[in-house]
């Protein structure tokens, strides 16, 4: 609306009243769950989105979409009875909205075993219609990338799209450093629910969902299931 009234050349002038408080922190903890791998269970590939959500709306597109596909590869993988070679670990991450503190607290936490993480994945830019993969890895890993996504095609995901700047947002504190990725979807009205009332249940479509979900476990899957390691190296 402000940029129409601007367009018109009329003269805005807003006041505008922020009563906002801040809190004293409080615990608050990540959601994590995994289905081990039979040959390598120490490697991980992670599928992850944030629980926590802004203070107007439920949350339903940011990100209880991402929060939900990501738990949802588990059960599907588990109902399919398909083990990988590497561990598959979905982490739903707290505290995102004030500052990705739950992902950083994890970070922390398990420094010990980032080194085995093959790859790690978020999505938290709607679930709507998916269209492939946005990724952050060097030139092998999105050839890699390039050629899973093609399974896709029975559900038009077969679009890859590299994003120097990192991908997700929790995950981008692990940019150029371990191979990452988010849900490429058909988001571009993701900015009319998002952080607004509007972020209510309706906006999620069941038969769309199952559709993120088939492609985020799938990639999980596959790649928690490479006969050789995913490439780490960002050339
Ligand atoms: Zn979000």
């Amino acid at each position: 609306m402000l940029q129409r009234y601007q367009d018109r050349g009329e003269k805005i002038i807003m006041q505008v009243n922020i009563q906002t408080k801040e809190y004293p922190n409080t615990v608050s903890r990540n959601v994590v769950a995994e289905v081990k791998g039979k040959e390598k269970p120490e490697k991980t590939v992670l599928v992850s989105g944030h629980i926590d959500s802004w203070d107007v709306g439920v949350g339903a597109l940011d990100d209880g979409g991402g929060a939900f596909i990501s738990w949802n590869a588990l059960s599907v993988l588990r109902k399919l009875n398909l083990e990988a070679k590497r561990t598959v670990r979905a982490v739903l991450w707290t505290g995102e909205e004030l500052g990705l503190i739950g992902v950083h607290a994890y970070n922390k936490a398990h420094k010990h075993e980032l080194d085995n993480f093959t790859f790690v994945m978020e999505s938290d830019e709607g679930t709507f219609t998916p269209l492939g993969l946005e990724y952050n890895t060097g030139t092998k890993g999105g050839c890699i990338l390039k050629e899973i996504v093609q399974l896709f095609s029975s559900i038009n995901a077969t679009q890859v799209k590299y994003n120097g700047n990192g991908v997700g947002s929790d995950i981008t504190i692990w940019s150029g450093k371990i191979p990452t990725a988010s849900l490429l979807n058909a988001n571009q009205n993701y900015f009319w629910y998002h952080h607004s009332k509007a972020d209510t249940m309706d906006v999620l479509d069941s038969d769309t969902l199952d559709r993120c979900t088939a492609l985020w476990t799938s990639v999980a899957y596959i790649i928690a299931d490479l006969s050789e390691e995913f490439p780490r190296d960002f050339n």
